[in-house]
């Protein structure tokens, strides 16, 4: 089934019923939204088998994945009505005047964080659920107080319509204004553009490539005036192993790694795909036990055309950089009948090589990683100083050896978004102390995380009220405290009002 493209009329009037919506959503308490967001919940489960047999045939996604992936985009749903019904995220902050300060008298000021306005979210293809339809980017601007119009991933617009569909019954059934939520379908850069640049849209969420976070952030950038672009875009995630316990260790790590790099066909933003090491034997026994992993673990469906030829090529360009060296690849080839095959790659290339050449540090979205071989830890220090911005980094070692290696954990401090020890970066929890996020490229604003119940953040903004009459004050700052959330009434945090 093929969904008709939106006219420029259409997403005109889409955004301009979102800044309507808007006008009356962002004042809605709390526990109205929670209700609506559970609502949102309720109806994705409702829709049963067809959801998931939809975004399998979409997707080429397993069926345990599409099931997890479904409870966690439930679970994110109902986390941010916990979050916003609970209410103490909105950093209500309260000092209150003192006429008789000399030499000049201060005034009342509270403050408080408030939804931005209609947000845009582009549907990601490599979580049609998680970070598409109902993902956690819209779930967090709906919760703040935001309008949402969601781009549909075209590769998933199926799967993208059922779930707009149960958005849109859990609006009616929680009487939230038309135009809360809207879908619109477009292949192609045209729709996705006009709404970057319509004068109505206040944020942007994007989950994809580095081509298309950095086009859409420039443009929004280049509006008369500026929105912000919350873009998820590019991270190798690199994995730094230290040489004493790699020696002791290198069977153990290559098969946890192997584990990481293959998950998913290698299509999450958090796969390992730079391995950074001294080298010496512990190397080279890894890459070994690493190697054999590899050409056991077979080729797999990637999520779509696009996605898969883009592999083969950017797989090939890596490769084909100098000093580069194929470690190994998947044995089984792909059978006569098989389509969109990724198959898991293993090279490897000198650190000097590394430190000249910007083409090594980029992205191959899927099964492939790229082992540095540094020849002293003077030189490991140089390539991890070297590294771009990154979602994760990962250092793999014993206590000790990593606190004596401390100027690596302090640059990855700098890099990264999230540090890891002795795991893995695949597998992103949902929890308040995420942060999936890091310093550009891996996304535009590292000040912000996309998972957690911080995601909320990017769409609203800090508002400071000076001598308002209680009256006039929202519920949060007023003195009684009628919500009873926590909030800093002159330096103290306290749940009471007075
Ligand atoms: P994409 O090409 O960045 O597209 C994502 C969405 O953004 C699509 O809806 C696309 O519209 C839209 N878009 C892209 N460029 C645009 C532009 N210049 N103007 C307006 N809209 C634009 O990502 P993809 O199709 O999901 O995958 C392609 C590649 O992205 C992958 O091979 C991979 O390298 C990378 N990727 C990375 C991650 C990650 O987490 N790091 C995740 C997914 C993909 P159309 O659909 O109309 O093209």
């Amino acid at each position: 089934m093929s969904f008709k493209d939106a006219t420029l009329i259409e997403v005109d009037s889409a955004v301009h019923e979102a800044h309507i919506a808007f006008l009356s959503y962002k004042n809605f308490s709390g526990k109205k939204r929670a209700e609506f967001l559970r609502a949102i919940a309720d109806e994705i489960e409702a829709l049963g088998d067809e959801l998931v047999k939809t975004a399998m045939s979409e997707t080429a996604l397993p069926e345990a994945r599409i099931i997890g992936e479904r409870g966690r985009t439930t679970g994110h749903c109902r986390m941010f009505a916990d979050y916003i019904q609970e209410g103490s995220w909105v950093e209500a902050r309260v000092d209150t005047a003192l006429p008789d300060r000399a030499p000049a008298p201060k005034p009342d000021i509270r403050k408080k964080m408030t939804a931005l306005g209609p947000v845009v979210v582009f549907g990601a293809a490599n979580f049609p659920l998680a970070y598409s339809t109902a993902g956690g980017d819209t779930a967090s601007a709906l919760a703040a107080g935001c309008p949402v119009i969601v781009k549909a991933h075209p590769a998933h617009a199926k799967t993208s319509e059922l779930v707009a569909g149960a958005i849109l019954k859990a609006m009616s059934k929680t009487g939230m204004p038309k135009g809360v939520f809207q879908h619109l379908h477009g292949a192609g850069f045209e729709v996705g553009q006009a709404l970057v640049k319509h004068p109505n849209t206040k944020a942007v969420g994007f989950t994809g490539s580095f081509a298309g976070g950095k086009a859409l952030f420039d443009l929004a950038n280049q509006r008369p005036v500026p929105i912000p672009v919350f873009a998820e875009m590019s991270s190798i995630n690199p994995i730094v192993l230290l040489p004493n316990s790699l020696k002791k260790n290198f069977e153990s790590t290559a098969s946890m790694l192997a584990a990481s790099m293959v998950l998913g066909v290698g299509q999450f933003c958090t796969n390992p795909g730079l391995i950074l090491a001294v080298e010496d034997d512990g190397l080279n026994q890894f890459i070994k036990h690493l190697s054999g992993a590899l050409s056991k673990s077979l080729p797999a469906e990637m999520l779509h055309p696009g996605i898969a030829n883009n592999y083969v090529k950017r797989m090939a360009e890596a490769l084909s950089q100098k000093g580069v060296k194929l470690e190994v690849q998947s044995e089984a080839e792909s059978k006569v009948g098989d389509k969109n095959q990724g198959r898991p790659t293993l090279a490897s290339a000198p650190a000097s090589e590394f430190l000249k050449n910007p083409a090594l540090a980029e992205e191959v979205f899927g099964p492939f990683s790229l082992i540095i071989r540094c020849k002293d830890m003077g030189e490991l220090n140089s390539v991890v100083s070297h590294l771009h911005g990154q979602l994760t980094a990962t250092i793999i070692g014993d206590e000790e050896e990593i606190a004596k290696a401390s100027n690596i954990t302090n640059t990855l401090i700098d890099r990264a978004g999230r540090l890891i020890i002795n795991g893995v970066p695949t597998g992103v929890e949902v929890c308040p102390s995420q942060n999936h996020g890091g310093p550009f490229p891996a996304t535009t604003d590292s000040r912000f995380t996309a998972v957690g119940t911080d995601a909320i953040k990017r769409f609203a903004r800090p508002v400071s009220f000076q001598n308002f009459p209680d009256s006039l004050l929202p519920d949060e700052l007023k003195n009684k405290n009628p919500l009873g959330i926590w909030r800093i009434v002159n330096g103290e945090m306290t749940q009471k009002g007075w």
